[in-house]
């Protein structure tokens, strides 16, 4: 279930990929909401070689900021007739947010209905290894 924070959050990820959206260099927008109730803003970015995700980037930019954790975060891309809608995080971003955000709540595109969910549902059987190396 979803709450007006998180339809605000939706808000202001929709309202930045809008004014910055370049088919060549970003196409995604991401907003994380930290604890201190500060929304942090990231873009996707791409090279012929490299792309960042914009999920990636909203929570550097929380750390960056000093936020404690984050409590949401939602990705939005452009749609065919241009309107931003709620994408799911990539296999990356569904390792990484979690890992360097924990108990974050990511708000997801469930069959045209957007839900949040944890970690476990985001990433089930996350990658581990044979062993310690440490
Ligand atoms: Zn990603």
């Amino acid at each position: 279930m979803i709450t007006a924070a998180d339809e605000k959050l939706i808000a202001e990820a929709s309202a930045l990929l809008v004014r910055v959206h370049d088919a060549s260099i970003t196409r995604v927008a991401a907003a994380a909401l930290g604890k201190s109730g500060a929304v942090h803003l990231g873009v996707s970015l791409r090279s012929p070689r490299v792309s960042v995700c914009a999920e990636s980037t909203a929570v550097a930019n929380a750390k960056a900021a000093g936020e404690e954790s984050i409590e949401t975060i939602v990705a939005v891309g452009l749609g065919e007739d241009g309107v931003p809608v709620v994408i799911n995080p990539c296999g990356v971003c569904r390792e990484l947010v979690p890992a360097v955000a924990p108990g974050v709540r990511v708000l997801v595109d469930d069959g045209g209905d957007v839900v949040a969910v944890g970690s476990p549902d985001l990433l089930p059987m996350p990658w581990k290894r044979a062993r310690s190396y440490d």
